[in-house]
């Protein structure tokens, strides 16, 4: 049997390599810790939890983390194992004893009999065989030249930065209109790309006051600051002068408010429309380095997002990742070179449980080519799936930043509004993806018998 080759071993290269070495397969895991450091990481245990000792949520009903949670363990995942082994108290959140954890995972591989460890960096592309480069944010530099001498310079990004995603259900259309700058775009799609939520002038400025006085989080040590004009965080903008915002992503140009139009908005904040089903709207040119806390209370203060609810908030951070919309298939394969796999948080998702959950997928897809048993996507119903399916096709290409999972990204499921609705709604989508998911794992049990 042809062996797997794995480069980095952490959360998604140690699971890529136990779902591998259970199905017979030999696995190489190329790791360049402790050799070849990097800012974050301490040790030279695989999977390092490199920041938070948190999986999130583990509620695999209303969560749509602990969902993933729930398809991992089913999958027999060697993360989700070894976090359940060494689990601390934290209410419905799921944390762990780090450095018993990282152990605990490197032990499990180091004793598996299809598994031997590589120490040492990978530097270029490989030629042949089979690949899963799942390298995660911090990619060492020189692979780092080597993906982008592939992909192109725009392709490969060093930095995320990530403005907040919102829910469009809970944001108030009373306020709120459809309308791109200048009514550019023709089909219905084009019209429904941008929201629109407008301030007048004592609004603006309270808002200015409230970003100026947020709370922000510093760049870690090592994590060189040089973001670009391009993408500076909205509350850098607003200490640049007051005006700035105006006459950047808040410019009210271009734009007629149909709920007052005799009345011209001072300042107008955009959203865009984030995925093809147009459940996830982002606000853009809103990156931002506030707290979580200071990010929600600030934002609710936006005419039409009093109630927003929040798929992911904003940040800016090093972070290596590919445009996956582009550059790979659904079977996270590097269109150009097909038998190199990408998986983690390279991919662009972002978190330790959603690269974790990418390795598995991408183990479980080498396993396939590897033994002539393809293996198909997972189903969108599916957290993992959805996730898969938002990096290499659903989100917009342009504009692609990193991801976590969350149920925006799932085909939509009608219910009423409200916490009563919302509940049921999120019953509806795990209850629909459990079903999925362990059809799509029986499918590839069958295979293989
Ligand atoms: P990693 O877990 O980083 O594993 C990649 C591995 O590849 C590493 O072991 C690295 O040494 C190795 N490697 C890199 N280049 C090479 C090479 N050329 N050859 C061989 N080996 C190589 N996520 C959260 O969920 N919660 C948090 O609190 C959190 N905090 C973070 C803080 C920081 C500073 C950073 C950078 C990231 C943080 N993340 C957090 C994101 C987190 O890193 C990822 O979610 C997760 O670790 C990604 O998994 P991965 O397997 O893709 O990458």
């Amino acid at each position: 049997i042809a062996p797997l080759n794995i480069v980095g071993g952490g959360m998604a290269g140690a699971e890529a390599a136990w779902q591998a070495a259970n199905a017979g397969v030999p696995v190489i895991i190329h790791e360049m810790r402790p050799s070849v450091g990097t800012f974050a990481h301490q040790t030279g245990d695989l999977a390092e939890m490199v920041c938070s000792n948190s999986f999130r949520s583990d509620d695999d009903e209303q969560n749509a983390v602990g969902l993933l949670h729930w398809e991992m363990r089913q999958a027999g995942g060697l993360i989700m194992a070894m976090a359940d082994a060494h689990a601390l108290p934290a209410g419905g959140a799921l944390a762990v004893d780090r450095e018993a954890f990282a152990r605990a995972v490197t032990a499990k591989l180091r004793a598996h009999p299809n598994v031997t460890v590589q120490p040492g960096e990978i530097t270029a592309l490989p030629d042949s065989g089979h690949w899963i480069i799942a390298t995660g944010p911090l990619t060492s530099d020189a692979l780092g030249a080597a993906i982008r001498a592939e992909t192109g310079a725009e392709a490969l990004a060093f930095f995320d930065a990530i403005a907040p995603i919102i829910y469009f259900d809970s944001i108030d259309l009373s306020k709120a209109w459809f309308q791109s700058r200048y009514d550019k775009g023709e089909t219905e799609a084009e019209q429904k790309a941008y929201l629109n939520c407008p301030m007048d002038r004592a609004q603006y400025d309270a808002f200015i006051d409230a970003l100026l006085e947020a709370e922000k989080t510093e760049f870690h040590a090592g994590e060189t600051a040089n973001y670009f004009d391009g993408c500076l965080p909205i509350e850098v903008m607003a200490e640049r002068g007051r005006e700035t915002l105006r006459h950047g992503p808040m410019k009210p140009v271009g734009l007629t408010n149909p709920h007052a139009p005799d009345v011209k908005p001072w300042a107008v904040v955009q959203l865009r429309r984030d995925n093809a089903l147009g459940t996830l709207y982002n606000i853009v040119g809103f990156q931002t380095k506030m707290k979580y806390g200071a990010q929600v209370s600030v934002l609710k203060t936006i005419p039409g997002l009093e109630g927003a609810q929040f798929a992911r908030l904003g940040g800016i951070h090093r972070n290596t990742f590919l445009n996956s919309p582009t550059l790979l298939d659904d079977h996270l394969r590097l269109k150009s070179r097909p038998h190199i796999r990408f998986a983690g948080q390279i991919t662009g998702v972002e978190g330790y449980v959603e690269s974790a959950a990418m390795g598995l997928l991408a183990g479980r897809l080498a396993v396939g080519d590897i033994l002539g048993q393809p293996v198909g996507a997972p189903p969108r119903e599916t957290a993992m799936g959805a996730l898969v399916h938002h990096i290499t096709g659903g989100a917009e290409a342009k504009t692609f930043q990193p991801m976590n999972v969350n149920f925006g990204l799932f085909p939509p499921i009608d219910a009423k509004g409200g916490r009563r609705g919302r509940m049921t709604r999120y019953k509806g989508y795990t209850d629909r993806a459990k079903a999925a998911y362990l059809q799509w794992l029986d499918a590839q049990t069958s295979d293989a018998a």
